[in-house]
């Protein structure tokens, strides 16, 4: 049996030029390096955040590198506002799924509803809402992708910090991605997701006041350090490419061998 040719020169595969792509999150930490990134590739994007001043900040400072950003107010948990972005943005490439929220030190037999709500409904629910309103519109297109934002979380269940909800929303959100993937495969949409370790945002600031936290954290890590933002992007610009065109329904781990302990 002979393969077919592939005649696209393996860099160009990661070239995102004439790609339109909207970031959930984006304002700031992971997802906006995920923007920087997508864009660097040649994208055209749209970074979304619920903090409206914070999203047209972002995109400033990625526009004034040269990058084609723009910025659009978006609460991922208000279902009518993200079918109406939908409706609005029209056809995109690329939908990565990054807005998502941690609430940690919080013991299950004591977490009250709307710790535990809160979490599932932007961790889960929102990212539910997203791939369903642009995801129905790449179907239409029969072609497009998504990347989520899932964790390790999904894998083990983090220590000391207590955090059942977050564990689940993202052990959920690895599920959904598998769903998804095999549901829209026939029809063209790849839906992979990054499962990242712990990166240096503001989502873990407190750490840098817990030496026994970050000792737990860095001591259970076989490469010894947190991740940065960047090494997160660059594996959801991989997802996001072409280079991973026969990817669809993974999980990606992205976290310093800390699964493998
Ligand atoms: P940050 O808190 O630094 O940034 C998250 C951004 O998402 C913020 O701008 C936040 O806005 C925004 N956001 C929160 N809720 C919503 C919403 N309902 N609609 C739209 N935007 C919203 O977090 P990270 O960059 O650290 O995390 C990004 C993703 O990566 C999350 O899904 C997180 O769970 C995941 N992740 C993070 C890890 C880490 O160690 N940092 C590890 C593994 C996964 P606001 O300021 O208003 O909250």
């Amino acid at each position: 049996m002979t393969s077919t040719a592939v005649e696209t020169p393996y860099l160009d595969r990661f070239r995102l030029s004439e790609r339109r792509a909207l970031v959930t999150g984006g304002g700031r930490g992971i997802g906006l390096a995920v923007c920087q990134a997508l864009a660097e590739a040649g994208a055209s994007v749209i970074l979304t955040d619920r903090d409206a001043e914070l999203a047209q900040n972002a995109a400033a400072g990625l526009r004034s590198r040269g990058l084609d950003v723009t910025a659009q107010p978006l609460d991922v948990t208000d279902q009518a506002a993200v079918e109406a972005m939908a409706g609005q943005v029209g056809a995109l490439d690329i939908l990565v799924n990054n807005a998502g929220i941690a609430r940690s030190n919080i013991p299950a037999e004591k977490m009250n509803d709307d710790e535990w709500s809160s979490v599932i409904d932007i961790n889960l629910n929102g990212l539910f809402w997203c791939c369903r309103s642009f995801g129905k519109r790449m179907l239409d297109q029969g072609n497009g992708c998504i990347v989520n934002v899932g964790s390790m979380s999904g894998y083990i269940v983090n220590r000391p910090q207590e955090q059942a909800q977050y564990n689940a929303s993202k052990a959920a959100v690895h599920q959904l991605t598998k769903s998804l993937a095999a549901e829209w495969a026939p029809r063209g949409v790849r839906v992979n997701a990054v499962a990242p370790t712990y990166i240096e945002t503001e989502m873990n600031a407190y750490v840098y006041e817990d030496e026994n936290l970050m000792r737990h954290w860095i001591g259970g890590t076989p490469q010894g350090r947190m991740g940065r933002t960047d090494e997160v992007a660059s594996v959801i610009l991989f997802l996001a490419s072409d280079a991973a065109s026969l990817m669809t329904g993974s999980i990606v781990l992205a976290d310093g061998g800390y699964t493998c302990w």
